[in-house]
């Protein structure tokens, strides 16, 4: 059994269309903030289509839940002067922490139409808006962002980043611990020494995060692929094969020196808290 007693745990929520998606996610979050998480963090939709409701649920879960809680921001699609009265609207409550982000916009929008264009971007613009105020989390691909020219052009950019003024890293989804190393290793050869944490995506449902992975770049490694399409419907069964899977990836990056544990709730608490538990 790993010990979890030095490792830094923090949960991710999506903000929801209805009241009753709401309170789930509130409900979760309840059961979530028993586990003393250093955060919790809330998406953003790029454009702004989940403006209000980010908002409203970051101090919903910061004040309420009392879990310190980051919002995500994201430029594509926002004017400088969105962002700039998010960001004063955030200070203004005691928020300390942000994921700052490119984003996508959702199809449909047409194309970005931000004044920023890049997350190093957004990051310059947030330390020269609002000094040290925030710590900036940004966002980094294992196995390289998916538009990316060649994982070069895409470690570039991570360090590029990160000497804009971002604190520390979240990484995207990855099911290979091998992956998590070299990136972190290559970072550091390249004399960038912030904490890159990394995101865990417990497994629930096969076909979901199927179509999940192939639009974010995440492999999901044969093996694992074909044990969960012979589970079909059977959910118990997906549920514990994806307990074990998950939590002997984490067990491999809290051995070789992860600073931390990101996890991508969907806003539920139990594939997450049954990863959790076991580490501890
Ligand atoms: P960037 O770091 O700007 O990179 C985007 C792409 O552009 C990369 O391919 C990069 O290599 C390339 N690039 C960067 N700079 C340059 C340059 N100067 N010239 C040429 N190419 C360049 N999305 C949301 O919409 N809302 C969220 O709340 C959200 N939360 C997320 C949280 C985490 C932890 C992660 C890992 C992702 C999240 N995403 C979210 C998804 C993210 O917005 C997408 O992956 C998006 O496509 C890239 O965002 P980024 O901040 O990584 O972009």
């Amino acid at each position: 059994m790993t010990n979890t007693n030095t490792t830094a745990v923090s949960f991710e929520f999506f903000p929801t269309k209805t009241d009753a998606g709401h309170e789930k996610l509130i409900a979760a979050a309840h059961v979530l903030a028993a586990e003393a998480p250093e955060f919790f963090s809330v998406t953003y939709g790029a454009g702004g289509s989940t403006r209000d409701r980010t908002l409203n649920t970051v101090l919903q879960l910061d004040s309420e839940v009392k879990v310190p809680t980051a919002p995500h921001l994201s430029c594509v699609g926002d004017s400088k002067t969105d962002l700039r009265d998010l960001l004063n609207q955030y200070r203004d409550a005691g928020i300390k922490r942000i994921v700052a982000l490119r984003g996508d916009l959702p199809s449909g929008m047409g194309q970005a139409s931000g004044e920023l264009r890049y997350a190093n971007e957004l990051v310059e613009f947030i330390r020269n808006e609002t000094g040290d105020h925030f710590h900036i989390e940004v966002a980094a691909y294992p196995e390289a962002h998916p538009q990316a020219r060649h994982f070069e052009a895409d470690l570039e950019n991570f360090l590029r980043k990160a000497r804009a003024g971002a604190d520390s890293a979240i990484t995207q989804y990855f099911f290979s611990a091998d992956c998590y190393f070299y990136f972190v290793e290559r970072v550091k050869k390249a004399g960038v020494d912030i904490p890159i944490i990394p995101g865990i995506m417990p497994i629930t449902n096969y076909s979901k995060l199927a179509r999940f992975s192939d639009a974010c770049g995440a492999e999901i490694p044969r093996w694992i692929r074909k044990q969960l399409e012979a589970y079909g419907d059977d959910s118990g069964s997906i549920a514990a094969f994806g307990t074990e899977v998950i939590t002997r990836l984490c067990e491999r990056l809290i051995e070789g020196g992860a600073p931390g544990l990101h996890f991508y709730t969907l806003n539920q608490a139990e594939p997450s808290l049954a990863v959790w538990r076991q580490l501890r």
